[in-house]
């Protein structure tokens, strides 16, 4: 049977103009139960056996950088990021190249019960079988790369589906794989879209999930169905607090690079903004001044600062959350509609004037927009910060590190940057969890990025006369008595 085919949009053209086979149910259980045999040399080779075979890796993507810079490029319509997501994911395979044999010799323990200490252990790491990665978009290397090298460093095989919506890099990146065969065996790529992605969940020991909250919900309930965990990564609507001493140039500067600066296509985007009211008109000044000076990329050479929409679709919701301020009485002082030239492009959008119960502030926006609140009161925007369903990350601004230190203390989500915004994207090896509707299953950041993947097995070894069976039956409670 020929497989069903998807057809995929260049987001700078519009065009559909390239396609892929959506992999079915079929040949999904033939990789899985390859990927499980596979997966027995591979944790055979030990951690660093399987170092060896990364770092070549490594190299191999290197060698590929030109065409997966290139692919990266066609796939989300930027250039530079294009480019830098291709460096920083071989960096990523490095890392974990030089990390996971010392995290895992150190957590290979053994000793002796402190309960009863005639019982000696031993701990052994179990790896899961075969891990199903299900990643997104908007970084679609990146994303695909961070929880598939962690799972094979850990000794697991990985089933990597990247989303159906950015495909092109697969190439570069499967020619790369296959000049090192050992991965290759335990490295599986499959394209397609949600019936690909749920024929996995069904046949795998663990999920990793990056995506929307809606299909994290929907996989979280397949993979509790299946009894393996689920490990999800989802939306978020993260705020920053501006207090009043605050650097306002330097605040504008990073929250735009946050908010604007991936087209607002990234999880941890900031997409609200809390600012002292003593300051709130001038910070909106400089925001808008700096933001003034970007330009989008639809001219014919691609010059400009602000990338097109990579999925088509995400113009309705952030126009229907636009248009949900206005008609509530918000201002908007920059951008608020859509510049169509093929692509489609959302240009910076300010928003003022807003309310907590408008869409805008209350759903992801996934897109450039700024809505801002003023405060009286630091209560007052700690409370609006945590009234959300997201806990993904944050930003406070101000002079006074102690006094940011004490609003992020108690905002109701896994990470805050200080004096900058959204440093979970460049910092890969601090550990971080994502609060509320924003993830679950532990960090995939850092150390606990490598260990969630392997089981702990206990080996308890009994030094002395083991215990004679009267100690657990009701004549030894009489002769005790
Ligand atoms: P999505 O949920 O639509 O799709 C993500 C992936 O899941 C795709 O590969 C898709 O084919 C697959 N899929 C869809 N339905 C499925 C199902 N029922 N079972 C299994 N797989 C299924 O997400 P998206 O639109 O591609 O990505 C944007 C979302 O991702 C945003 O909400 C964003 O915040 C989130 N995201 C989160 C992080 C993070 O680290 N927290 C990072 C990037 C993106």
């Amino acid at each position: 049977m020929t497989p069903a085919v998807l057809s995929v949009r260049n987001p700078r053209t519009g065009e559909w103009d390239y396609q892929i086979p959506a992999t079915s149910a079929e040949e999904i259980q033939r990789l899985t139960d390859s990927l499980r045999d596979e997966q027995v040399g591979w944790r055979a080779l030990g951690a660093e056996g399987r170092a060896h075979c990364l770092n070549r890796f490594a190299e191999e993507m290197m060698a590929e950088l030109e065409p997966l810079g290139q692919a990266l490029a066609v796939d989300t319509g930027r250039t530079t990021f294009a480019q830098f997501e291709a460096v920083k994911s071989i960096e990523l395979i490095r890392m974990w190249a030089e990390r996971a044999p010392s995290l895992l010799s150190e957590a290979e323990r053994s000793g002796q019960s402190a309960q009863v200490p005639t019982v000696h252990y031993q701990h052994r790491l179990v790896p899961y079988s075969v891990v199903a990665v299900i990643s997104p978009w908007n970084v679609p290397l990146l994303l695909a790369m961070i929880d598939s090298l962690a799972a094979l460093s850990a000794g697991c095989s990985v089933l990597l589906k990247p989303s159906e919506v950015t495909p092109r890099f697969i190439a570069p990146l499967q020619r790369a794989l296959d000049r090192v065969p050992e991965l290759a065996a335990v490295l599986r790529i499959v394209t397609g879209g949600p019936e690909t992605g749920k024929a996995m969940i069904d046949r795998v020991d663990a999920v990793c999930f990056t995506g929307s909250v809606r299909t994290g919900r929907q996989v979280s309930q397949q993979a509790a169905a299946c009894f393996i965990p689920a490990f999800l990564e989802l939306g978020g609507k993260d705020p920053a607090v501006i207090l009043p001493d605050a650097d306002l140039p330097l605040a504008a500067r990073a929250i735009i690079r946050s908010a604007i600066g991936m087209t607002g296509q990234a999880c941890q985007s900031l997409e609200r903004v809390y600012c002292h009211e003593a300051v709130c008109e001038r910070f909106t000044r400089e925001l808008v001044d700096q933001l003034s000076a970007l330009t989008l990329t639809c001219s014919e050479d691609g010059a400009g600062d602000i990338a097109p929409l990579i999925f088509e679709k995400q113009v309705d919701t952030i126009q229907a959350q636009v248009d949900d301020a206005l008609a509530q009485g918000a201002t908007c002082l920059l951008g608020g509609k859509p510049v169509r030239k093929g692509g489609i492009w959302y240009p910076p959008t300010v928003l003022t004037g807003v309310t907590h119960d408008m869409l805008i502030m209350q759903e992801e926006t996934f897109g450039p927009v700024i809505p801002i609140i003023a405060f009286k009161e630091i209560e007052q925007a700690i409370s609006l910060a945590n009234h959300s369903t997201f806990g993904l990350s944050a930003a406070v601004f101000s002079a006074d590190r102690d006094a940011a230190m004490a609003v992020a203390e108690r905002l109701e989500v896994g990470a805050i940057s200080i004096n900058d915004a959204s440093l979970t994207g460049i910092v890969n090896d601090v550990e971080k969890n994502s609060f509320r509707g924003s993830g679950m299953g532990g960090s995939r950041m850092g150390p606990a990025g490598l260990m969630r993947f392997l089981r702990k097995r206990a080996l308890l070894i009994q030094t002395a006369e083991p215990a004679a069976i009267q100690l657990f039956s009701d004549s030894a409670q009489e002769v005790s008595q």
